[in-house]
Formats: C-alpha cells, structure tokens, sequence
C-alpha cells in the first residue's frame, strides 16, 4: 500500500521534465552572477510579477530574512500576524539575525485589516522602538490557505505606505492565492514592497523561491544573500526545475484546490471532526478534532498506521495539504482511513 501523504505541498517529487531540464541545464558561477539559467528564472520571475528585478534564494525562510534586513534596522517592530510563518517557523531569525521585534496580532481567518494594524505601530518616541515593517501571509498557511481579499490588503499597503512603512509578502503560496481570486499575481502583488514565493510548494520544484522587487532592494539583498551564506554556484540545475515550476505548475493548482474541497467536504460529514468547507478555498485544510475524544497528534499518529500522514497544528486540530503528487484517490484513501481511526475505540482518556 502505498503511503498518502498530507502533510504539506513540499513533499513533492520533481517531475521527470524537472529532471531532464536539470540534467541538461547550462550552469555558470552564480556568484559571479554567470549562470545563465539562473539569471532567465529571475528575469522571468521580475516580467511575472511585474517588478524590476528578483532574487534567487534556497528557501523561503532565508526570502523573508532577506525583505525583514531590507526594510528594517536594529531594534525596529515588525507588524505581523500571530500565526505568521515569519512569526513561528522560521527560528525567530528576524530577531536572532536581524536583530528586530516581531509585533503581532491573531486576525480572524489570518487576514489582517488597517483597523488591527494601527494601534500597534509605535510612537516616535526615543525610548520606544520604532515599527519599520507590516508583513502580510497570502495565502495564510496556519489559517487554513486562506486569501487576502485584494481589496484588504491593497488598503494595508496603502496606509502602510502613508504611515511611512514598508511592507513585506510572504507569497510562500501566492499562486494559489491568485488561482483561488482568478486574478495573476502581478494584479494581486502590486502595492507591496517586496514580495517572496515559494517554488518548492505547490509549485513543485525542488529546492527554491524568489524574491522580487525593485532594483535597488534587491541589490541589497544580493549582498545579503551572500552574507547568509547563501551565495551559490552552479545552481542553474535548480533553476532549471524552477523554470518549469514557474511556467507549467500554476495551471494545475486548480486541482489542488478541488481536491482539497473534496477533502474538506469529506471530513466534514465524518462524525467528531469540525470544520465548514466552505472556508476551504487553496489547498489547506484545517480541522477541529475535539470532540472525537482523541487528541489531534493521537488521530496524526493512528492515520500514519494506516499509511495516511498529516500532521497536528495544535492539541485539537489537524492540518492536511493537497498537492501535485496526491490524487482523488489518494484523497479517497485518507477519508476512509479517517472514518475508520474515528470508529475505533478511542484510546484510554488516562493516557491524556
Ligand atoms: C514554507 C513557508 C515559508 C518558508 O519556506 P521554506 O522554503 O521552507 O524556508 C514561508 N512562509 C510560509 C507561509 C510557508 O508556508
């Protein structure tokens, strides 16, 4: 039986198209900014997302690292919701590295408005440390792949921008924001800063994201990259796989997203599981398990019996991801195994 795996779009394999364009990828010495592989992925990413320039980097983490150095000095706040990714899950490096405080706020569904924003920006005070930077997470990966209204998050940017800060995207999974509104992600990016996303999600690829903006941000963050440690060489082999990710991958999201709320709707009728599909609108679903009398890393670890992995965000919920290398049937497979852990006999309420 083979295994059905749910516990994020990075576990996908690259295609065999990937592997060809790799192995037959020109490469140079990217430091020396000659790969030309490299150097079409950025030029194709800055013309997709109508910037002036981007940046190759290994990881989504180190994007954001790079847009936080960018837009901030020492001992700054950045703006930026509770359950961000920039907040939880990436080492607190934007105060362990670039030495500035996260200030955050929970927003309902993770979408945050100009009305939660405002009243944490600081006063110009000498002894306060001032707010340089609001960053925004569309979709919002602990929400459940929820999707910034473009209305709500142009207004942000707007009165961020008349406020005098900047702001940042984790786009990690902007392209299933895009699919979700029917809009490109040019349209739905445009007032923001700096964006970052993420080739190695649903997109597909191996190894990557990028960065975009304008020049002069990302001439900084060049020389930040390789401060980091993150100056590469012949890394036109992982462009490569990029390249096809960028242009083939985004067209096929759309099953994500319906396999995703085929999952939902499923979950949904199985007794003891909470959750109303209709909030399901990417590829990430998010659901309460409270009342099933087990523990969400309990049912995480009866599924992985099954050969069904997901895994728990918290002590009640549970979070499963739709991706590219996973089908209707494998979808299939993961709900009949979910109605099957709920059936059983749950475990002794002692062991809590
Ligand atoms: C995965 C992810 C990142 C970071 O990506 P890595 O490539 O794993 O470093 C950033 N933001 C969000 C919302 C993500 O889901």
């Amino acid at each position: 039986m083979t295994i059905v795996d749910l516990r994020s779009d990075t576990v996908t394999r690259p295609t065999s198209a990937m592997r060809a364009a790799m192995a037959a990828a020109e490469v140079g010495d990217d430091v020396y900014g000659e790969d030309p592989t490299v150097n079409r992925l950025q030029a194709r990413a800055a013309e997709i997302f109508q910037r002036e320039a981007a940046l190759f980097v290994p990881t989504g983490c180190m994007g954001n690292l790079l847009a936080i150095m960018g837009w901030t000095q020492r001992s700054n706040e950045v703006i930026c919701e509770q359950r961000a990714h920039v907040n939880l899950y990436e080492l607190a490096s934007m105060s362990a590295v670039a030495g500035v405080m996260p200030r955050t706020v929970p927003a309902p569904s993770g979408i945050l408005t100009w009305e939660l924003i405002e009243p944490l920006i600081r006063e110009t005070i000498y002894y306060d440390s001032q707010t340089a930077l609001v960053t925004l997470e569309n979709t919002h990966n602990m929400h459940g792949g929820t999707v910034y209204p473009t209305a709500v998050a142009e207004d942000v940017c707007e009165r961020a921008h008349a406020a005098g800060l900047r702001v940042h995207l984790d786009g990690a999974r902007i392209f299933n924001a895009a699919v979700a509104l029917g809009k490109s992600v040019a349209d739905i990016t445009r007032k923001f800063d700096s964006v970052m996303f993420c080739l190695s999600k649903g997109l597909g690829a191996p190894v990557g994201s990028l960065l975009v903006g304008s020049h002069d941000f990302i001439k900084q963050a060049h020389i930040r990259r390789k401060m980091l440690g993150g100056g590469m060489r012949q890394v036109g082999v992982l462009a490569a796989a990029g390249l096809i990710a960028l242009e083939e991958s985004p067209k096929h999201l759309v099953l994500d997203h319906e396999n995703a709320q085929h999952l939902a709707q499923g979950l949904a009728a199985i007794k003891g599981i909470a959750l109303d599909p209709a909030r399901v609108v990417t590829n990430i679903v998010i659901f309460e398990v409270r009342t099933t009398g087990r523990t969400a890393p309990e049912i995480c670890e009866q599924l992985a019996a099954k050969k069904v992995l997901c895994s728990a965000t918290d002590q009640y919920s549970v979070r499963m991801v739709t991706h590219c290398d996973m089908d209707r049937a494998g979808i299939d497979v993961a709900l009949a195994a979910m109605a099957q852990v709920l059936a059983e006999k749950a475990p002794a309420a002692a062991a809590r």
